[in-house]
């Protein structure tokens, strides 16, 4: 079966019910994979990928959305965990316990634990903070305090928030919204071989690399990962260093082994900021699998997380995750498009043979 993105794009817009069962929505950011006509806040289109069935859409790393159940509404399992997940998302500002849980799922806390993990894939807990640090973010964003968010958030006290936050915020809270208040970040959109490209910087290096069809899609999604700061667009004759780093990033566009490594600005997590290193580390030219990457860092276990932390890379061609495929040699995802993917390996691969 094909899938034709122009006609699912616009039932995700309908949450056209009718369309649910033949084809399946990927949210590449939150790594959740929905039905069409799936209740929950619309994604951005840069964030979507269409696959023909859950499994492609696992394949990806993606889980599966308990809101709208994508994998089978009609388990009775699966749609108490459901609601229990929409219990949480509710009331995530509140003490959530495994007992009340427990409770309203009719399981027992062990039970609760792992079926809930089983069909979500983190525990009720894990799910449970995720929340919270969603709604934490998007509070800071909102420009509340520090503080008014943690307690609008429903974490307790500031340290519960200070001891999670360095895996998934990869910075301070404090450093988080001040930082971004802050960042002054310059861009300018080049056309190149696989199309018009966005570089932005910020005084430290570069911090996103984004591939689009026009400036204003590419600009926007630029404020959008950077609600909070200062954006300017710039011309030619750009001032050193941002004109030899535009150069380098063209020049690697076409297939060059970059001479040297730009210097990077992005606020991720140190998981993440590990495979972006060994990225890096894959010569021009060849390719890895998500596994071999996850084996790498010495986290075999993790290749999912790998897939995902290729599907959310900020500055693509400089971290090359166009370099990740999968292990029996199909392409994998990629978050400029599958042909962009495919032109920039082929460029790579017709570079070496000169
Ligand atoms: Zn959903």
């Amino acid at each position: 079966m094909s899938i034709n993105a122009e006609r699912c794009w616009d039932a995700v817009l309908r949450r056209d019910a009718a369309e649910d069962g033949r084809f399946i929505v990927g949210v590449i950011t939150t790594g959740i994979y929905c039905k069409p006509s799936c209740p929950s806040r619309r994604p951005l289109r840069k964030n979507v990928r269409f696959y023909t069935s859950p499994q492609e859409a696992e394949r990806d790393g993606l889980r599966p959305c308990l809101r709208c159940c994508p994998l089978s509404a009609d388990d009775p399992a699966v749609a108490r965990i459901r609601a229990l997940c929409a219990y949480i998302e509710e009331h995530s500002g509140e003490s959530v316990t495994l007992e009340d849980l427990g409770h309203r799922g009719g399981l027992s806390p062990y039970h609760l634990q792992r079926t809930f993990k089983s069909v979500v894939g983190v525990t009720p807990k894990q799910y449970l903070n995720a929340c919270r640090m969603g709604s934490f973010k998007e509070q800071l964003r909102a420009g509340k305090s520090v503080t008014e968010a943690i307690y609008e958030a429903g974490y307790g006290s500031s340290s519960r928030l200070y001891e999670r936050s360095g895996a998934s915020l990869g910075m301070k809270p404090r450093e988080y919204r001040n930082g971004a208040d802050r960042l002054a970040i310059r861009y300018a959109v080049h056309q190149t071989g696989a199309g018009l490209m966005l570089v932005a910087a910020t005084g430290r290096g570069v911090c996103a690399v984004e591939f689009g069809d026009s400036p204003e899609e590419l600009e926007r999604s630029l404020r959008e990962e950077y609600p909070a700061a200062e954006i300017t667009a710039i011309h030619p004759p750009y001032a050193e260093p941002f004109r030899q780093w535009l150069a380098d990033l063209s020049r690697q566009v076409n297939g060059a082994q970059p001479a040297r490594q730009l210097p990077l600005d992005v606020r991720v997590s140190a998981f993440r900021a590990k495979v972006y290193e060994q990225l890096r580390a894959i010569p021009a030219g060849e390719t890895r699998s998500y596994s071999e990457v996850a084996a790498a860092i010495g986290r075999p276990s993790a290749t999912r997380a790998v897939a995902r932390a290729c599907a959310t890379n900020p500055v693509a061609v400089t971290v090359p995750c166009h370099r990740v495929v999968r292990r029996n040699g199909d392409m994998g995802g990629y978050r400029w498009g599958i042909d962009r993917k495919r032109k920039l390996l082929d460029a790579e691969a017709a570079m070496l043979k000169r």
